[in-house]
Protein backbone atom coordinates (compact mmCIF):
# COMPACT_ATOMS: atom_id res chain seq x y z
CA UNK A 1 0.00 0.00 0.00
CA UNK A 2 0.97 3.70 -0.38
CA UNK A 3 -0.17 6.32 1.14
CA UNK A 4 0.11 10.02 0.21
CA UNK A 5 -0.52 12.91 2.82
CA UNK A 6 -2.55 16.10 1.59
CA UNK A 7 -1.87 19.29 4.14
CA UNK A 8 -4.50 22.15 3.55
CA UNK A 9 -4.55 25.14 5.05
CA UNK A 10 -2.38 28.58 3.27
CA UNK A 11 -1.20 28.85 7.21
CA UNK A 12 1.32 26.12 6.58
CA UNK A 13 2.24 27.60 2.97
CA UNK A 14 2.84 31.00 5.30
CA UNK A 15 4.73 29.57 7.88
CA UNK A 16 2.58 30.92 10.77
CA UNK A 17 2.16 27.05 11.61
CA UNK A 18 4.36 24.33 11.60
CA UNK A 19 3.03 21.25 9.79
CA UNK A 20 3.54 18.81 12.26
CA UNK A 21 0.35 16.77 11.15
CA UNK A 22 2.85 15.65 8.10
CA UNK A 23 5.37 14.58 10.90
CA UNK A 24 3.23 12.88 12.94
CA UNK A 25 0.97 11.13 10.44
CA UNK A 26 4.89 10.30 8.61
CA UNK A 27 6.08 8.77 11.84
CA UNK A 28 2.85 6.54 11.83
CA UNK A 29 2.81 5.44 8.89
CA UNK A 30 6.44 4.07 8.41
CA UNK A 31 5.82 2.27 11.91
CA UNK A 32 2.69 0.45 10.15
CA UNK A 33 5.07 0.03 7.06
CA UNK A 34 2.91 1.85 4.83
CA UNK A 35 5.10 3.31 1.94
CA UNK A 36 5.52 7.27 1.46
CA UNK A 37 6.50 8.84 -1.81
CA UNK A 38 5.61 11.87 -1.73
CA UNK A 39 3.64 14.83 0.34
CA UNK A 40 2.08 17.89 -0.81
CA UNK A 41 0.74 21.37 0.96
CA UNK A 42 -1.65 23.06 -0.41
CA UNK A 43 -3.46 26.55 0.25
CA UNK A 44 -7.54 26.84 0.60
CA UNK A 45 -7.74 27.12 -3.57
CA UNK A 46 -10.27 24.66 -4.84
CA UNK A 47 -8.38 24.43 -8.18
CA UNK A 48 -5.15 23.76 -6.83
CA UNK A 49 -6.27 20.99 -4.13
CA UNK A 50 -8.43 19.71 -6.83
CA UNK A 51 -5.32 19.17 -8.91
CA UNK A 52 -3.17 18.03 -5.64
CA UNK A 53 -6.08 15.31 -5.21
CA UNK A 54 -5.81 14.31 -8.88
CA UNK A 55 -1.71 13.96 -8.47
CA UNK A 56 -1.74 12.00 -5.26
CA UNK A 57 -4.54 9.90 -6.99
CA UNK A 58 -2.84 9.02 -9.60
CA UNK A 59 0.27 7.66 -7.81
CA UNK A 60 -0.91 6.78 -3.97
CA UNK A 61 -3.42 4.18 -2.88
CA UNK A 62 -4.48 6.40 -0.13
CA UNK A 63 -4.52 9.89 0.43
CA UNK A 64 -4.34 11.30 3.91
CA UNK A 65 -5.67 15.27 4.13
CA UNK A 66 -5.33 17.03 7.65
CA UNK A 67 -6.93 20.49 7.69
CA UNK A 68 -10.32 22.15 5.95
CA UNK A 69 -13.09 20.38 7.62
CA UNK A 70 -14.15 23.22 9.32
CA UNK A 71 -17.59 25.15 8.49
CA UNK A 72 -16.05 28.09 6.99
CA UNK A 73 -15.86 28.80 3.20
CA UNK A 74 -12.37 28.36 3.08
CA UNK A 75 -12.79 24.76 4.72
CA UNK A 76 -13.09 22.89 1.14
CA UNK A 77 -10.98 19.60 2.27
CA UNK A 78 -13.83 17.44 1.51
CA UNK A 79 -16.05 19.19 -1.02
CA UNK A 80 -13.03 19.35 -3.94
CA UNK A 81 -13.07 15.57 -2.83
CA UNK A 82 -16.36 14.67 -3.30
CA UNK A 83 -16.15 16.67 -6.72
CA UNK A 84 -13.05 14.79 -7.33
CA UNK A 85 -15.07 11.39 -6.62
CA UNK A 86 -17.88 12.69 -9.23
CA UNK A 87 -20.54 12.84 -5.73
CA UNK A 88 -22.52 14.42 -3.80
CA UNK A 89 -21.99 16.03 -0.53
CA UNK A 90 -25.54 15.04 1.74
CA UNK A 91 -26.44 15.75 5.53
CA UNK A 92 -25.39 12.00 7.18
CA UNK A 93 -27.52 11.43 10.55
CA UNK A 94 -24.58 10.24 12.30
CA UNK A 95 -22.29 13.06 11.88
CA UNK A 96 -25.20 15.16 12.17
CA UNK A 97 -26.20 13.95 15.62
CA UNK A 98 -22.39 13.89 17.06
CA UNK A 99 -21.75 17.52 15.71
CA UNK A 100 -25.05 18.96 17.48
CA UNK A 101 -24.20 17.00 20.79
CA UNK A 102 -21.08 18.64 20.59
CA UNK A 103 -22.08 22.15 20.41
CA UNK A 104 -24.73 21.26 23.09
CA UNK A 105 -21.35 19.55 25.06
CA UNK A 106 -19.21 22.70 24.49
CA UNK A 107 -22.36 25.34 25.40
CA UNK A 108 -22.05 26.66 21.91
CA UNK A 109 -24.69 28.12 20.13
CA UNK A 110 -24.60 26.07 16.60
CA UNK A 111 -25.07 27.82 12.93
CA UNK A 112 -26.56 26.69 10.16
CA UNK A 113 -23.10 26.54 8.34
CA UNK A 114 -22.20 24.55 11.26
CA UNK A 115 -24.08 21.66 9.55
CA UNK A 116 -22.10 21.26 6.93
CA UNK A 117 -19.52 19.63 8.79
CA UNK A 118 -21.88 17.00 8.96
CA UNK A 119 -22.44 16.82 5.02
CA UNK A 120 -20.30 13.72 3.65
CA UNK A 121 -20.51 11.44 0.36
CA UNK A 122 -22.90 8.72 0.94
CA UNK A 123 -20.90 6.08 0.07
CA UNK A 124 -18.50 8.02 3.12
CA UNK A 125 -17.50 6.12 6.47
CA UNK A 126 -18.30 8.56 8.62
CA UNK A 127 -15.63 8.73 11.90
CA UNK A 128 -17.06 9.88 14.88
CA UNK A 129 -14.79 12.81 17.06
CA UNK A 130 -14.59 12.87 20.43
CA UNK A 131 -11.92 15.51 20.08
CA UNK A 132 -13.67 18.25 18.40
CA UNK A 133 -16.87 19.31 16.50
CA UNK A 134 -15.30 17.68 12.83
CA UNK A 135 -15.95 14.16 11.88
CA UNK A 136 -13.38 12.73 10.99
CA UNK A 137 -13.91 10.09 6.96
CA UNK A 138 -13.24 7.47 4.99
CA UNK A 139 -14.01 8.42 1.16
CA UNK A 140 -13.67 5.83 -1.28
CA UNK A 141 -12.89 7.56 -4.47
CA UNK A 142 -12.82 4.82 -6.75
CA UNK A 143 -10.54 1.79 -8.39
CA UNK A 144 -9.92 0.59 -4.72
CA UNK A 145 -8.45 4.13 -3.74
CA UNK A 146 -9.52 6.05 -0.78
CA UNK A 147 -8.97 9.35 0.88
CA UNK A 148 -9.18 9.51 4.76
CA UNK A 149 -9.74 13.38 6.03
CA UNK A 150 -8.45 14.23 9.46
CA UNK A 151 -9.23 17.46 11.16
CA UNK A 152 -6.46 20.00 11.40
CA UNK A 153 -5.89 20.79 15.52
CA UNK A 154 -2.89 17.75 16.18
CA UNK A 155 -4.61 17.45 19.54
CA UNK A 156 -7.55 15.98 17.28
CA UNK A 157 -6.31 14.33 14.30
CA UNK A 158 -3.51 12.64 16.79
CA UNK A 159 -6.23 10.52 18.65
CA UNK A 160 -8.50 10.11 15.62
CA UNK A 161 -5.52 8.20 13.41
CA UNK A 162 -4.13 6.25 16.66
CA UNK A 163 -7.63 5.15 17.15
CA UNK A 164 -9.57 5.09 13.88
CA UNK A 165 -7.49 4.84 10.87
CA UNK A 166 -4.91 2.97 11.92
CA UNK A 167 -7.09 -0.26 12.75
CA UNK A 168 -8.63 0.78 9.32
CA UNK A 169 -4.92 0.89 7.58
CA UNK A 170 -3.36 -2.41 9.19
CA UNK A 171 -6.84 -4.60 7.97
CA UNK A 172 -6.47 -2.98 4.50
CA UNK A 173 -2.51 -4.04 4.62
CA UNK A 174 -3.35 -7.50 5.81
CA UNK A 175 0.44 -8.15 7.01
CA UNK A 176 1.60 -7.29 11.48
CA UNK A 177 4.23 -4.74 11.38
CA UNK A 178 5.94 -5.24 14.59
CA UNK A 179 7.99 -2.49 15.63
CA UNK A 180 11.40 -2.29 18.27
CA UNK A 181 12.67 1.47 19.25
CA UNK A 182 15.92 1.15 20.51
CA UNK A 183 16.78 4.62 22.14
CA UNK A 184 20.46 5.44 22.73
CA UNK A 185 22.48 8.27 24.17
CA UNK A 186 26.59 8.89 24.76
CA UNK A 187 27.27 7.64 21.68
CA UNK A 188 27.47 9.76 18.05
CA UNK A 189 25.27 8.68 15.07
CA UNK A 190 28.44 7.82 13.10
CA UNK A 191 29.95 5.44 15.58
CA UNK A 192 26.70 4.02 16.11
CA UNK A 193 25.59 3.50 12.86
CA UNK A 194 29.66 1.85 11.93
CA UNK A 195 28.55 -0.55 14.62
CA UNK A 196 25.52 -1.39 12.90
CA UNK A 197 26.35 -0.89 9.55
CA UNK A 198 25.87 -4.86 8.63
CA UNK A 199 22.39 -5.08 10.27
CA UNK A 200 21.32 -1.89 8.66
CA UNK A 201 20.86 -4.15 5.13
CA UNK A 202 18.54 -6.25 5.79
CA UNK A 203 15.32 -5.61 4.21
CA UNK A 204 13.01 -7.39 6.22
CA UNK A 205 13.26 -7.21 9.73
CA UNK A 206 14.47 -3.21 8.77
CA UNK A 207 16.87 -1.55 10.98
CA UNK A 208 16.96 2.46 10.71
CA UNK A 209 18.81 5.48 12.65
CA UNK A 210 16.85 8.96 13.27
CA UNK A 211 19.06 11.40 15.03
CA UNK A 212 17.75 14.27 17.12
CA UNK A 213 19.78 16.47 19.31
CA UNK A 214 22.41 14.20 21.49
CA UNK A 215 20.24 11.28 20.90
CA UNK A 216 19.90 8.30 18.01
CA UNK A 217 17.41 6.00 17.82
CA UNK A 218 16.99 2.92 15.72
CA UNK A 219 14.04 1.36 14.68
CA UNK A 220 13.69 -2.15 14.20
CA UNK A 221 10.85 -3.61 12.53
CA UNK A 222 9.41 -6.96 11.13
CA UNK A 223 6.48 -7.91 8.63
CA UNK A 224 5.03 -10.66 8.77
CA UNK A 225 1.68 -12.36 8.71
CA UNK A 226 1.00 -12.96 12.54
CA UNK A 227 2.46 -10.89 15.81
CA UNK A 228 4.31 -14.42 16.55
CA UNK A 229 6.01 -14.78 13.53
CA UNK A 230 7.30 -10.73 13.51
CA UNK A 231 8.29 -11.36 17.13
CA UNK A 232 10.54 -14.18 15.94
CA UNK A 233 12.41 -12.30 13.32
CA UNK A 234 12.42 -8.87 15.62
CA UNK A 235 13.97 -10.58 18.52
CA UNK A 236 17.73 -11.78 16.79
CA UNK A 237 17.94 -8.20 15.62
CA UNK A 238 17.35 -6.81 18.29
CA UNK A 239 19.83 -8.64 20.50
CA UNK A 240 22.66 -7.85 17.48
CA UNK A 241 22.13 -4.37 18.36
CA UNK A 242 22.43 -4.43 21.95
CA UNK A 243 25.41 -6.71 21.98
CA UNK A 244 26.99 -4.23 19.47
CA UNK A 245 25.69 -0.79 21.54
CA UNK A 246 26.34 -2.41 25.03
CA UNK A 247 24.96 0.40 27.61
CA UNK A 248 24.35 3.00 25.70
CA UNK A 249 20.69 2.10 24.83
CA UNK A 250 19.04 3.56 27.48
CA UNK A 251 15.50 2.09 26.03
CA UNK A 252 13.87 -0.48 24.00
CA UNK A 253 10.28 0.18 23.44
CA UNK A 254 7.14 -0.73 21.63
CA UNK A 255 6.43 2.35 20.54
CA UNK A 256 8.55 5.75 20.18
CA UNK A 257 7.09 7.78 22.71
CA UNK A 258 10.17 6.85 25.20
CA UNK A 259 12.49 9.61 26.68
CA UNK A 260 15.68 10.10 28.64
CA UNK A 261 13.15 12.04 31.18
CA UNK A 262 10.95 9.04 31.60
CA UNK A 263 13.47 6.69 32.21
CA UNK A 264 15.35 8.80 34.58
CA UNK A 265 11.89 9.03 36.41
CA UNK A 266 11.17 4.94 36.11
CA UNK A 267 14.64 4.42 37.33
CA UNK A 268 13.97 6.74 40.24
CA UNK A 269 10.48 5.16 40.75
CA UNK A 270 11.94 1.68 41.04
CA UNK A 271 14.26 2.82 43.49
CA UNK A 272 12.61 4.62 45.78
CA UNK A 273 14.17 7.92 45.21
CA UNK A 274 13.12 11.64 45.55
CA UNK A 275 15.12 14.29 43.27
CA UNK A 276 15.89 17.37 43.20
CA UNK A 277 17.59 19.91 40.48
CA UNK A 278 19.75 23.26 40.90
CA UNK A 279 20.18 24.81 37.44
CA UNK A 280 21.97 27.43 36.20
CA UNK A 281 22.87 27.33 32.39
CA UNK A 282 19.52 25.21 31.55
CA UNK A 283 17.20 27.91 33.77
CA UNK A 284 15.26 25.33 35.09
CA UNK A 285 14.88 22.95 31.93
CA UNK A 286 16.11 19.75 33.61
CA UNK A 287 12.93 20.33 36.47
CA UNK A 288 10.40 20.71 33.53
CA UNK A 289 11.87 17.87 31.44
CA UNK A 290 11.36 15.74 34.65
CA UNK A 291 7.77 17.00 35.08
CA UNK A 292 6.32 16.40 31.93
CA UNK A 293 6.78 12.98 32.34
CA UNK A 294 3.37 11.40 33.77
CA UNK A 295 3.47 9.99 37.31
CA UNK A 296 6.71 12.22 38.10
CA UNK A 297 5.22 13.80 41.14
CA UNK A 298 5.98 10.25 42.68
CA UNK A 299 10.07 11.38 42.35
CA UNK A 300 10.35 15.25 41.60
CA UNK A 301 10.04 16.87 45.31
CA UNK A 302 11.36 20.79 43.31
CA UNK A 303 14.37 22.67 42.02
CA UNK A 304 16.27 25.60 42.24
CA UNK A 305 16.61 28.10 39.47
CA UNK A 306 19.91 29.96 40.42
CA UNK A 307 21.40 31.88 37.87
CA UNK A 308 23.42 34.15 39.30
CA UNK A 309 26.15 33.48 41.86
CA UNK A 310 24.14 34.97 44.58
CA UNK A 311 21.36 32.99 44.00
CA UNK A 312 23.34 29.77 44.27
CA UNK A 313 24.82 30.77 47.83
CA UNK A 314 21.44 31.92 49.00
CA UNK A 315 19.27 28.98 47.67
CA UNK A 316 21.71 26.01 47.65
CA UNK A 317 24.04 27.07 50.19
CA UNK A 318 27.10 27.14 48.15
CA UNK A 319 29.75 29.15 49.96
CA UNK A 320 30.64 32.50 48.11
CA UNK A 321 34.34 32.21 48.70
CA UNK A 322 34.45 28.68 46.69
CA UNK A 323 32.49 30.73 43.56
CA UNK A 324 35.14 33.38 44.22
CA UNK A 325 38.51 30.95 44.26
CA UNK A 326 37.01 28.37 41.93
CA UNK A 327 35.15 29.94 39.48
CA UNK A 328 31.46 29.91 39.15
CA UNK A 329 32.03 27.22 36.18
CA UNK A 330 33.88 24.81 37.88
CA UNK A 331 33.17 21.21 39.54
CA UNK A 332 33.61 22.60 42.48
CA UNK A 333 31.18 24.71 42.34
CA UNK A 334 28.31 21.68 40.47
CA UNK A 335 28.90 19.79 43.52
CA UNK A 336 28.38 22.34 46.09
CA UNK A 337 25.16 23.25 44.39
CA UNK A 338 24.39 19.32 44.42
CA UNK A 339 24.90 19.08 47.72
CA UNK A 340 23.70 21.83 49.13
CA UNK A 341 20.47 21.14 47.19
CA UNK A 342 19.75 17.27 48.24
CA UNK A 343 20.47 18.68 51.88
CA UNK A 344 18.00 21.54 51.66
CA UNK A 345 15.41 19.51 50.05
CA UNK A 346 16.10 16.26 51.82
CA UNK A 347 15.99 14.53 48.70
CA UNK A 348 17.62 11.17 47.89
CA UNK A 349 19.24 12.70 44.97
CA UNK A 350 20.12 16.17 43.76
CA UNK A 351 21.61 16.96 40.24
CA UNK A 352 22.89 20.22 39.50
CA UNK A 353 24.07 21.93 35.87
CA UNK A 354 26.36 25.46 35.58
CA UNK A 355 28.13 26.16 32.41
CA UNK A 356 28.57 28.59 29.47
CA UNK A 357 25.73 28.64 26.73
CA UNK A 358 26.97 31.15 25.51
CA UNK A 359 27.39 33.10 22.84
CA UNK A 360 29.30 35.29 24.62
CA UNK A 361 31.37 34.86 27.86
CA UNK A 362 34.04 32.33 26.30
CA UNK A 363 37.47 32.04 27.81
CA UNK A 364 40.65 29.97 26.24
CA UNK A 365 40.30 28.38 29.80
CA UNK A 366 36.85 27.88 29.61
CA UNK A 367 35.27 28.15 26.25
CA UNK A 368 31.57 28.56 25.35
CA UNK A 369 30.47 24.73 26.03
CA UNK A 370 32.02 24.20 29.13
CA UNK A 371 29.70 22.36 31.50
CA UNK A 372 29.56 20.97 35.00
CA UNK A 373 26.96 18.60 36.21
CA UNK A 374 27.03 17.80 39.98
CA UNK A 375 24.82 14.82 41.69
CA UNK A 376 24.90 14.18 45.33
CA UNK A 377 23.04 10.96 46.94
CA UNK A 378 23.13 10.15 50.66
CA UNK A 379 26.84 8.15 49.72
CA UNK A 380 28.59 10.57 47.49
CA UNK A 381 28.80 13.67 45.32
CA UNK A 382 30.71 13.87 42.19
CA UNK A 383 30.58 15.83 39.03
CA UNK A 384 30.39 14.70 35.23
CA UNK A 385 32.82 17.50 32.92
CA UNK A 386 31.47 18.36 29.58
CA UNK A 387 32.60 20.26 26.45
CA UNK A 388 29.33 21.06 24.01
CA UNK A 389 29.36 22.57 21.44
CA UNK A 390 26.63 24.32 19.32
CA UNK A 391 24.31 27.72 19.78
CA UNK A 392 22.73 28.39 23.55
CA UNK A 393 19.62 26.16 23.03
CA UNK A 394 21.65 23.67 21.75
CA UNK A 395 24.28 23.80 24.75
CA UNK A 396 21.51 23.96 26.62
CA UNK A 397 19.02 20.86 25.70
CA UNK A 398 22.26 18.33 25.69
CA UNK A 399 23.13 19.86 29.06
CA UNK A 400 19.38 18.49 29.95
CA UNK A 401 19.92 15.35 28.31
CA UNK A 402 23.22 15.04 29.96
CA UNK A 403 21.77 15.23 33.51
CA UNK A 404 18.80 12.98 32.94
CA UNK A 405 21.24 10.42 31.81
CA UNK A 406 23.00 10.71 34.58
CA UNK A 407 20.57 10.20 37.12
CA UNK A 408 19.24 7.93 35.37
CA UNK A 409 22.32 5.71 35.35
CA UNK A 410 22.61 6.88 39.47
CA UNK A 411 19.50 5.14 40.17
CA UNK A 412 20.20 2.00 38.35
P1 LIG B 1 -11.46 23.14 12.76
O1 LIG B 1 -12.67 22.28 12.87
O2 LIG B 1 -10.80 23.42 14.10
O3 LIG B 1 -11.64 24.37 11.90
P2 LIG B 1 -10.05 22.08 10.50
O4 LIG B 1 -10.02 20.64 10.16
O5 LIG B 1 -10.84 22.98 9.63
O6 LIG B 1 -10.41 22.20 12.02
P3 LIG B 1 -7.94 23.92 10.02
O7 LIG B 1 -8.92 25.03 10.20
O8 LIG B 1 -7.36 23.70 8.69
O9 LIG B 1 -8.56 22.55 10.52
O10 LIG B 1 -6.77 24.05 11.08
C1 LIG B 1 -7.09 24.30 12.43
C2 LIG B 1 -5.80 24.49 13.20
O11 LIG B 1 -5.12 23.25 13.26
C3 LIG B 1 -4.80 25.43 12.55
O12 LIG B 1 -5.01 26.78 12.89
C4 LIG B 1 -3.49 24.93 13.10
O13 LIG B 1 -3.25 25.45 14.38
C5 LIG B 1 -3.73 23.44 13.21
N1 LIG B 1 -3.20 22.76 12.03
C6 LIG B 1 -3.77 22.66 10.81
N2 LIG B 1 -3.01 21.96 9.96
C7 LIG B 1 -1.91 21.59 10.67
C8 LIG B 1 -0.75 20.84 10.34
N3 LIG B 1 -0.57 20.30 9.14
N4 LIG B 1 0.16 20.65 11.32
C9 LIG B 1 -0.04 21.18 12.56
N5 LIG B 1 -1.10 21.89 12.92
C10 LIG B 1 -2.03 22.11 11.99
Amino acid sequence: MIAEILCVGTELLMGQVLNTNAQYLSRRLSALGIAQYHQQVVGDNEQRLEDAYRLALSRADVVITSGGLGPTVDDITKRVAAKVAGKELVLRAEAEAMVRERFRQYHREMRPNNLSQAMFTADTTVLLNPYGTAPAAIVPMGEGKFVVHLPGPPCELEPLFAEQVEPWLRERGGRVFLSRYIRIFGMGEAEADYRLQKLEQGSNPTLSPYCSTGEVMFRATAAADTEEEALAMLTPLVEKVRDALGDVIYAIDPDDSGSLARCAVEALKAKGWTVATCESLTGGLIADTLVGVPGASAVVKGGLVTYMSEAKTLLAGVPAELIDTCNVVSAEVAEAMARGTRERLGVDIAVSATGLAGPGGGTPERPVGTVYLGLSTREKTWHIPLRLTGDRMRIRTLAVKHALDAVRRAAR
